[in-house]
């Protein structure tokens, strides 16, 4: 089972995915986590790409795709990956279904959320006060929600003519919210 989880910046993305590993065994693929992780390790990636994520701008695809492709084997052998904060662009989404076509694999379901633009940036805040994020100020916020909205958007008509896009109400509680991915992904 490979499943994206799609939305905009603050829209509950990580958390979700979070659920879904622990109910179900899957792997989470954050190329967000993984390049925080690298800042953390001190690595060249790291270096490379800090100022890129301090504003708010993405990444080169060549380098989050690299980050995924080294990853498939591991969610392969769990029986499903959670593609999370990837892809984010066309390039990126097409990277990823010839990664999977190679493997005999497909994207099964983008589950998008939808959340209101004034609840994102109230998540935003709140995961600012908790997390401490550089990318989570007020500037920042703005360059990804622009980012994501020049970018990262085009994506839905790009699944949407695969037939893939299950559409999921974000607002309200995490609970509520994974009950409803549970019963998109069990349709
Ligand atoms: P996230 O945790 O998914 O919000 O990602 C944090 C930051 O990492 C983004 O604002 C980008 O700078 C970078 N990043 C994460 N995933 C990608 C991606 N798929 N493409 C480009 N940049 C990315």
């Amino acid at each position: 089972m490979n499943i994206v989880l799609f939305g905009p910046p603050g829209a509950g993305k990580g958390t979700q995915a979070k659920r879904l590993v622990s109910g179900r065994g899957w792997v989470q693929l954050s190329t967000g986590d993984m390049l925080r992780d690298a800042r953390k390790a001190g690595t060249e990636l790291g270096r490379r790409v800090a100022d890129i994520m301090d504003r708010g701008d993405l990444v080169s695809d060549e380098i989050v795709i690299a980050l995924i492709a080294e990853r498939l084997p591991e969610a392969e052998a769990a029986g499903g990956a959670i593609f999370d904060g990837f892809p984010r662009t066309v390039a990126q989404a097409e990277a990823l279904d010839s990664l999977l076509e190679g493997r005999g694999q497909k994207i099964d379901t983008v589950v998008r959320l939808v959340v209101d633009q004034d609840e994102l940036v109230a998540r935003m805040e709140k995961r600012a006060a908790e997390e401490g994020r550089a990318d989570d100020t007020v500037d920042a916020f703005k360059v990804r929600l622009k980012n994501y909205n020049d970018q990262t958007a085009p994506l839905i008509p790009f699944y949407a003519a695969q037939g893939k896009i299950a559409d999921v109400d974000g607002m309200g509680g995490m609970d509520d919210v994974s009950a409803r991915i549970a019963e998109a992904l069990d349709d």
